[in-house]
């Protein structure tokens, strides 16, 4: 057997790959601006071009791609031969430092909301030298940013790495105050993203019009068996999945991702694979790159990997766990409670900001799980509900509230608090009791956000959250920087941000009704339960601010992403919509009519044979099932009726409201009387596979 440390990496142009390919001092000159982020100079970049190209050639690479994740979420690559013509029609194979950090993809194409006219001149993408370059397919695939010629950002990598930079900055400013010689020179958030899915078999799949458009079935009616004897959940393996997740492995240890745990989920056919954690925007294209193998991988086992929030009605649909702390370059965990009282109050202080970062910016964490697939997710008793809360578990709960109760700051008081912060006492690392409801858990040492759908890309969700821990951050550096006496300044700074932010800590049941009740009427909580509900707030003032402040997205490119999300949300839908109706016309109701037809002949037949009587189910049946074939003719009818309505020249909030408040009713009323159909109906005439043998169709 090849032991995966004999390959781990081996697609992957890692340090490894460099150190054997780079001159020392090029080796050098990178590892600076990988660690530090400084730019690199374009002699640099034609060594390291070269040497690229050499490790690439040497794998079997005939051709290079800027690899990118334009604004659809999905990423993009444009292929290019590393082929020139060298006189007398020969070819050599070139790359240049110029090829490596600059590309100028065709990307008129790419959603802009209305950023680049598709006049203008094009985008071109950016190296990012801090992703390692990987080999997908013989291509050498170079992580990029994609931005168009103003500057503006026109992918969702941009965004995260200026939000690194944001939050760096703000951090080291108070390390300074902790330790004015503090040797860190960088802080990093990191990230560890559980990716969930379902593998159905492939031939099922194919007979399924809705699943191969969609990604999810917009029919189906509740098999006899679900998942309600929980006996799904890291149950063993069965041989075909087994085979699919060992190749998976496989395949992303040799890209140099660090694919570490693989289990059953809850829901019958979902499974679950959690990397190990890493810088947030490499984090970001392992996910990217994850997703992407899964699909792959998945085909050659006669599978097919659903990353679709709700591929199945009635069943727990997927999400992603995206896993986040804050780290130094000497490599201290900043969310990880300390030893010393100095590291405690500095551990306080971080906590103080995630909480009110989560506050301030609740309407941020929803939009960044926005879509309108993981609408049927969020508030369904499976996953978070659409309120976001925050679980810090009892123990750390008691300290923050045995430090906000001191609320008058006297020399008295200044004892017992320093004493608090004294007896802060090193948190075992799982003494958290695993809230799996809360939508934002403190889990030891890291905060774990549950609320992103499956398919979702994780920079959304890093880049708010990044930034808004930096604004908290820069708010309290402000304060302390200029403060006569620092102790008396940071007491009373956690007090008074544990004062007015508490409303967010729920350690308990976020599934219960109770709790939405208590949130939203007694604490002021936002529930913003739908896509448009939710992007709504995006452009409200203080985002704007937060992010012009912060230099992460300037108005223009907010609106454009605003115009973008919203724009697939009606265009998702609508797909939906016309998806159901062809089901609904031309295969749902002809197998009805079908059925009815041979329960009338049987009918019939038992009256030529002149039987006393007519079994008397054959008139029940009949009788429902034409009156459900009525039902599903009128509400095909009515569905169609409501995707007339156009608007071409309203606003994209007026279209997203339409979509949500008719378009959306109309389709579950479609889909409700074609399930009952589905119940009465024999299999035999239903044109499509159940949802018993998707869901429990594997070997
Ligand atoms: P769970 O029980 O929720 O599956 P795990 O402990 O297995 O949790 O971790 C889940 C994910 O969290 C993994 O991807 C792991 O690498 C990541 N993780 C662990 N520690 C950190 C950290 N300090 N920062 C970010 N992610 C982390
Ligand atoms: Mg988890």
């Amino acid at each position: 057997m090849v032991l995966p440390t004999e390959y781990f990496g081996t697609l992957a142009f890692d340090e490894t790959s460099m150190k054997e390919y780079l001159p020392l001092d090029t080796y050098a000159s990178l590892k600076k601006t990988i660690d530090e982020g400084l730019q690199l100079d374009i002699d640099i970049a034609n060594v390291v071009a070269r040497a690229m190209k050499d490790w690439a050639i040497s794998k079997g690479c005939t051709h290079f791609t800027h690899w990118f994740q334009p604004l659809s979420g999905v990423t993009a690559e444009k292929h290019e031969s590393f082929v020139s013509p060298a006189g007398e029609g020969k070819a050599i194979m070139e790359f240049s430092g110029k090829e490596l950090v600059r590309g100028e993809p065709d990307a008129s194409s790419f959603p802009s909301g209305g950023l680049r006219a598709t006049f203008e001149a094009r985008g071109y993408t950016a190296w990012d030298p801090t992703s390692f370059a990987f080999i997908k397919d013989r291509t050498l695939c170079i992580p990029t940013a994609f931005c168009s010629y103003g500057g503006e950002a026109l992918d969702k990598k941009t965004p995260l790495l200026r939000s690194m930079d944001a939050i760096n900055a703000q951090a080291l400013r108070i390390l300074k105050l902790f330790d004015p010689d503090t040797d860190v020179t960088c802080v990093r958030t990191s990230v560890g993203a559980e990716q969930e899915y379902f593998l159905v078999p492939k031939e099922m799949y194919d007979k399924r019009r809705d699943l191969i458009f969609t990604g999810r079935t917009l029919f189906g009616a509740k098999p006899p068996k679900g998942q309600e004897l929980d006996d799904h959940y890291f149950g063993a393996l069965k041989t075909q999945v087994e085979q699919f997740m060992k190749e998976l492995d496989e395949e992303l240890w040799k890209l140099g991702i660090f694919a570490k745990t693989e289990h059953n989920e809850a829901a019958p056919s979902q499974h679950e694979l959690a990397p190990i954690y890493t810088q947030a925007n490499i984090a970001a294209d392992n996910n990217q790159l994850t997703m992407e193998m899964m699909q792959k991988i998945a085909k050659r086992h006669g599978l097919v990997c659903l990353l679709h929030e709700k591929p199945f009605k009635n069943v727990s649909g997927s999400g992603k766990h995206n896993n986040w702390s804050i780290s130094t370059n000497t490599g201290i965990n900043l969310l990880k409670p300390g030893k010393t009282p100095y590291d405690n109050a500095q551990f306080l202080l971080f906590l103080c900001a995630v909480i009110q970062a989560v506050d301030d910016y609740q309407d941020l964490l929803r939009i960044s799980a926005a879509t309108a697939s993981n609408d049927h997710r969020l508030g369904s008793n499976e996953a978070p509900p659409a309120v976001i809360s925050m679980f810090l578990g009892d123990e750390l709960t008691s300290i923050i509230e045995a430090l906000e109760t001191n609320s008058h700051y006297d020399p008295m008081e200044k004892t017992q608090l320093k004493l608090g912060v004294d007896a802060l006492p090193p948190l075992p690392k799982d003494n958290t009791d695993r809230n799996r409801t809360s939508p934002f858990a403190f889990t030891g040492n890291k905060f774990e956000f549950r609320m992103v759908g499956s398919s979702n890309s994780i920079s959304d969700c890093n880049t708010f959250l990044n930034t808004a821990v930096a604004e908290s951050l820069r708010q309290y550096a402000d304060i302390l920087e200029n403060a006569e006496d620092f102790e008396k300044a940071f007491d009373e700074l956690i007090r008074k941000t544990i004062r007015e932010h508490k409303r967010i800590i729920f350690n308990g049941n976020n599934y219960d009704d109770a709790w939405i009740e208590e949130a939203t009427k007694k604490r002021g909580l936002l529930n913003l339960k739908t896509t448009p509900d939710a992007l709504e707030r995006f452009l409200d003032r203080k985002n704007i601010e937060l992010f012009e402040r912060h230099h992460v997205y300037t108005r223009t490119e907010m609106k454009s992403r605003y115009a973008i999300t919203l724009g697939n949300y009606c265009k998702t839908i609508r797909i939906e919509a016309n998806v159901m109706i062809d089901m609904a016309q031309k295969e749902i109701l002809p197998a009805v009519d079908e059925y009815l037809k041979s329960l009338c002949e049987t009918g019939k037949a038992a009256g030529q044979f002149n039987l006393k009587r007519i079994p008397a189910h054959l008139e029940k049946l009949t009788s429902i099932l034409s009156k459900l074939s009525d039902e599903i003719y009128e509400s095909t009818e009515k569905l169609s009726y409501v995707l007339v309505k156009k608007f071409e020249t309203g606003e994209v909030s007026e279209h997203a409201a339409y979509i949500r408040d008719e378009v959306i009713p109309a389709m579950n009323r479609l889909r409700l009387c074609c399930d009952e159909a589905e119940t009465i109906t024999a299999e035999k005439y239903w044109p499509y596979p159940t949802y018993a043998s998707l869901l429990f169709g594997l070997q």
